[in-house]
């Protein structure tokens, strides 16, 4: 069940800062705190989802596609379309997913190394 006491939560609340690049009605974009890329920035949809499968399965599909269209936007507003980016989503103990609240990370600036 989710938890809306997580931290993402709190942020999309306002109740904890951030350093927001993009908010639009379904959707909060910001630097995170622990950077593993010289740019790192989470996305956060504003549904009360657990992680992607949760997400996809419950959210009405203008939701959905809204956040996927707002990535993309932020994408192009960070400039890094051309260098290139990594665009990962973590879930559950398996995934390492330590904020239960469902996000991307957008990972560039720099050649980001292999996954394991
Ligand atoms: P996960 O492992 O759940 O996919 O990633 C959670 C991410 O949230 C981590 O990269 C972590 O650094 C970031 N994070 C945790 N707490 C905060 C916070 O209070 N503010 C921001 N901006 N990022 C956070």
């Amino acid at each position: 069940m989710y938890d809306d006491n997580n931290i993402f939560a709190k942020i999309l609340r306002k109740e904890i800062p951030c350093n927001s690049v993009h908010e639009d009605e379904f959707s909060l974009f910001f630097h995170d705190i622990n950077p593993q890329a010289k740019i790192h920035i989470l996305g956060v949809p504003k549904t009360q989802s657990i992680d992607f499968v949760d997400f996809i399965s419950h959210s009405d599909q203008e939701k959905v596609i809204c956040f996927f269209k707002s990535i993309n936007l932020v994408i192009k507003k960070l400039n890094v379309n051309k260098s290139g980016y990594r665009l990962i989503t973590n879930s559950g103990v398996d995934g390492g997913q330590e904020v239960p609240h469902y996000h991307v990370h957008i990972l560039a600036g720099e050649k980001i190394g292999s996954i394991r």
